[in-house]
């Protein structure tokens, strides 16, 4: 063990520091969860990462996923929700000065996406499409085996492409996003305002809830609960209008669908296929695969040590 170098990957997840030690094939050693204080963000992940790294002794690098806009040249977070701006701009700095590591902060989908390239659903091709659709919606782009971040890094953001010209206004500034309607809180925001306006759905279970996540809306619809799976597949419409447009614009070999949106399963895969071969150019369609994701919520933890260890190699 103390031969093959060792990664450290990490990502938040809401409130929550998750982070693993991760060995060179991407395999996870060990995992460690904390809830981080918005006062002292910086110094708990530094901690986290300092105490990781000192139970290998044989760690060579750290990749940190964070949702929004990441400049990994610049090794800057630009735009986070989640994220202050004392944490956005001195994350790399002190993640460097903690550990003594290589220090890789990327978004947190395009890690996910390398993960998933490398040892998931994306392995064996040397083009992939990724979304993670869960708390948010994200993107990325792999080309010829390199993640494609664009002139400023920014590349992939899916979630932000318009759906509805009349929709909700987005965290972005936009309207109608995918995101506002087809990531988990909008699943439920949608499954809440349905309930309320049509008596037909008083049937359902969900409308027995005094609180329902995007899990629940899932978990009832595999039991068999009609309005949640009608909830379910209007959402998997959703994500394959989007798919579609992926499809016409890039003619990718495949594209992976992973986030805890995908946790739904067939229920939600096969109207996202249904919905992108309604609407993709059919031999575009016909040219590419579309599969759910493998690494599970691990992926971007993984996938973060996966961009370390190759940034170092070089
Ligand atoms: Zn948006």
């Amino acid at each position: 063990m103390a031969n093959s170098p060792h990664l450290i990957g990490m990502h938040f997840s809401g409130p929550t520091l998750r982070a693993a030690l991760v060995q060179d094939d991407g395999q996870v050693l060990e995992t460690r969860e904390v809830l981080i204080s918005p006062d002292s963000m910086v110094e708990q992940v530094a901690s986290v990462a300092k105490e990781l790294s000192s139970v290998s002794g044989n760690v060579t690098a750290l990749g940190f996923g964070v949702p929004g806009l990441v400049n990994r040249q610049a090794d800057l977070v630009i735009v986070s929700q989640n994220l202050p701006s004392p944490v956005r701009e001195g994350l790399h700095s002190e993640l460097t000065k903690a550990t003594g590591l290589r220090v890789e902060i990327e978004n947190d989908a395009n890690a996910a996406a390398y993960g998933e390239f490398k040892i998931g659903a994306g392995k064996g091709v040397r083009d992939i499409f990724y979304m993670m659709i869960g708390n948010g919606i994200g993107g990325a782009i792999i080309l010829d085996g390199k993640l494609w971040a664009g002139s400023s890094g920014f590349a992939g953001e899916v979630g932000h492409i318009t759906i509805d010209t009349e929709g909700l206004e987005c965290v972005c500034g936009n309207t109608g996003c995918l995101e506002t309607v087809a990531s988990a809180p909008s699943i439920v925001r949608r499954a809440r305002e349905r309930l309320f306006r049509d008596s037909t759905s008083s049937l359902s279970r969900l409308g027995l809830a005094k609180d329902f996540t995007a899990d629940d809306v899932a978990h009832q619809a595999n039991e068999g609960d009609d309005f949640a799976l009608m909830m379910i597949e209007r959402t998997g419409k959703y994500i394959g209008t989007g798919v579609a447009s992926v499809i016409n614009l890039l003619n990718i070999e495949r594209i992976v669908l992973g986030g805890g949106v995908m946790d739904a399963g067939q229920l939600i895969l096969n109207p996202i296929i249904q919905e992108a071969k309604r609407r993709a150019f059919q031999p575009c369609f016909d040219a590419t695969e579309i599969v759910a994701a493998k690494l599970g919520s691990d992926a971007i933890t993984i996938g973060a040590a996966m961009l370390a260890r190759d940034a170092t190699v070089t």
